[in-house]
Order: C-alpha cells, then structure tokens, then sequence
C-alpha cells in the first residue's frame, strides 16, 4: 500500500494527500478492494423492526437467495446465514447452490470475487456494503505484482520461481497466479500447496523459488515450520521500493520470496501477549492463526486455519483453558459455545476486522428488500479474463493431494 504523503496549502496548511484507502462515504473503486456504494436508504440500526424486517425479507426471497456467513461477521449477521465457513468453504458452498439465483456474501470484496467465479453465470453475487474490503489483500495491487515480477524476469529468475497466493486476494491477482502457472491456497493447504509449487520447479531442496502472496506471515510460517527452510531462505519484497528493495544476488539464493503483506487484525498480536496470558491463566494453551507473526506463531502452543481452531475447541476437554489469538467475534462465539472451558482473547487490545464489520443488519436487510423489491445492489462481478484465470488457479488447488 502506498504511503500518503502531504502537500503545503496556500493558506500554510497541509492539505491531506490522496490515501491509498478511500475514506468512507468518499467515493467508489470497484476495481479493487476499496469501494463504498450504499444507494438507496439504509435502514437505522436503531429501528426496533430490524430482525423483523430481516425476517420477512429472508422469507420473501426464500430458495432464490443463499446467504453465506464468514467465521468473523457480527452475530447479528450470522444469526441469518445460511451456512458459515471460511473463505474457500463459503466460495465452495455458494458453487454448490447452481438453484440459488442470489448468493449474498457476508463477508468482504475478495471473497465475494470468490463466489462470482465459481458461481454460474446466472447467479448473482451480492456484497451487503461495499466498504467491506480486506487491508490484505489490498497491499497487493495488480500493477504492484506485474512489476514485481518484471524485476524477477531482469534478476534471472521468473522462470524457476512459481507463484503461490492465498485466497485472501483480489480476483486480478489470482487471475496472475493462473496465467504464471501457480497455485491459490488457503490458510489450511499452505502447506501442501507450496510443496507442489516447490515440486514444479526441483523440489524443497532443490533451488527453486515461490513468490508467495500477499500475506509474508502465512509465507513465512509455512515454509520454515511446516517445509523446514529456514529464514535466511525467506526474503520480503517490499513493492513500495525499487526492486522491492532487494539486490539481484538476494533474489538468486532466496528460496521465499515473500510480499510484503499482513492481516492488519493478526498483525497485531505479539510475543509479549503470549507471555502475558501464560503468567495470567496457568496451564492455558496459546493456540494462534498462522497469519500471526513468526515470533508469536513459535511462542504459541498450537498453530491452525480458522476451521482448525473451531475443531481444536470441539474437541478440548472439558475444563481446559485456552487463548485464541484470531478475529474477535469468533473468539467470542466459541467461548460461549463452549461454557465448560475457559476460551481467552490472547490480546483484548486488539479489535475486530474492522471491514468485516462493515456489514451488518441495515445492510443486511437493505441488501435483501432490495432484492424483494426487484433491485440488484452491489452485485460483484469479475471481468471475464481475470475469472477465467483466475479460475485455473483455484482448479490447481482442487487438483492439489488432499483436495
Ligand atoms: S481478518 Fe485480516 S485477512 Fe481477514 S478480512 Fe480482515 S483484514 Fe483481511
């Protein structure tokens, strides 16, 4: 993402330069995961005949829409979703709904460009807010990639590099990792997956290389706790500086090149956190998400997607005593699924996705009366090309063992 920077008005003051996020309510950019389109009134969230209307609404639509909730949406959102899951689950749910003539997608812009390419052609995709992004996914624009990977090609080594990129991305990016020959992955396959990208070109041990993208902690995790490379194999490109900040020679003996990209929400956990709830609740289990930080990741006990850590809560003892260093609003269901552990917030400093929360029940009921109404709104549609090479990417992962 770029950084902002400020120019002097006449009047002596620094005028605000343009940000790399739109500000909300300011304007539109459907090609990217910025957006905000809200026409038409919203109804107040105040409105004592909210879940009502939800109700109604919902019945109204009935078999023609589906409606899908992601692990870290609001209770108020997930109370109405037909099937909850992460990303890909969802994505894969929407596809095995061809009957559904509406897929609305309670969670944010990449995941919905998910559901429209493997969707058919006749269902519609509909995010409830279009301000509901991902700062991820933004920190790797189209133009950023393609340049990154001209400096590749100029450094000698594109052709024994193949790119892996997590589900967490714009359509246009998978759409790069299908024409380069790579492979999506989610935050349970990573593994897998960059053991078949490594296999393309030499092996693990060979010296062939992985772009991974846009997340360098998923990346980075992986290939040093599950593949068994080390850091020094690992170098971050930074897109904000030329040659992503990395001499021809780094390029040659990395084995990992990892964009620059984080989950502004798992980012922000810290090893001190893990320190801290260990001396607060003695014989607690740190179980944490990959997209943590490589120190935070090594202090915890347990390490998994989001599906991962659901299945390790189900399955705990009673009276066990975890902390989840994950999105909020999940942390929070699953301590009041289960009352007989004790399920912590490795860090209550850290909040919720704030763009996943965009969405929520006036949204919601807007997004559906909407469509009772006979109006489409913010039906997310991804250009033919991108969808289609995008969609071999996905296909990679499908054919990859395990899928
Ligand atoms: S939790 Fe992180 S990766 Fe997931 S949508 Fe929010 S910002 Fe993106």
């Amino acid at each position: 993402m770029s950084t902002a920077t400020s120019a002097p008005s006449p009047a002596g003051f620094a005028e605000p330069a343009p940000s790399a996020l739109l500000l909300l309510g300011r304007g539109v950019d459907l090609a990217s995961e910025r957006g905000v389109e809200c026409v038409g009134d919203l109804p107040s969230p105040s409105d004592p005949d909210l879940v009502e209307r939800a109700r109604v609404a919902r019945a109204a639509l009935g078999d023609r829409a589906f409606i899908l909730g992601h692990h870290y949406q609001r209770d108020e959102v997930i109370d109405f979703a037909d099937v909850t899951g992460d990303s890909f689950k969802l994505a894969r749910e929407a596809a095995a709904r061809p009957d559904a003539e509406f897929v609305i997608f309670c969670g944010v812009h990449f995941m919905a460009e998910s559901a429209d390419i493997l969707t058919s052609d006749t269902q519609q995709v509909i995010l409830p807010d279009l301000a509901a992004g991902c700062s991820m996914a933004d920190m790797a624009a189209i133009d950023q990639v393609e340049d990154a990977w001209d400096v590749l090609v100029d450094a000698g080594v594109a052709e024994s590099t193949v790119p892996v990129t997590y589900m967490n991305s714009t359509a246009a990016i998978k759409a790069f990792t299908g024409r380069h020959g790579g492979t999506i992955c989610t935050s349970s396959n990573a593994h897998v997956a960059l053991r078949w990208a490594f296999d393309q070109v030499g092996g693990v041990d060979g010296t062939g290389k992985v772009l991974f993208m846009p997340d360098q902690h998923l990346g980075r995790n992986t290939a040093v706790l599950e593949l068994g490379l080390s850091l020094d194999d690992c170098v971050v490109f930074d897109p904000r500086k030329p040659n992503g900040g990395l001499t021809t020679e780094e390029l040659k003996a990395a084995r990992m090149i990892l964009w620059r990209g984080h989950c502004s929400v798992h980012g922000r956990f810290s090893e001190r956190n893990v320190t801290d709830i260990r001396a607060a609740a003695p014989g607690v289990t740190v179980l944490v998400h990959p997209e943590c930080k490589h120190e935070v990741v090594n202090a915890a006990d347990m390490v998994g997607s989001t599906e991962y850590i659901i299945r390790a809560l189900d399955a705990a003892p009673a009276g066990s005593v975890w902390a989840i260093g994950t999105e909020l609003n999940l942390v929070r269901r699953l301590a009041a699924a289960h009352p007989d552990k004790q399920v912590h917030y490795l860090d209550s400093t850290v909040c919720f996705c704030s763009t996943m929360n965009r969405i929520d029940l006036p949204h919601l009921v807007w997004a559906m009366e909407s469509l009772v109404a006979g109006r489409t709104v913010n039906q997310i549609v991804v250009d033919a090309d991108d969808a289609h090479w995008a969609r071999v990417a996905l296909d990679q992962m499908l054919a990859l063992p395990g899928y």
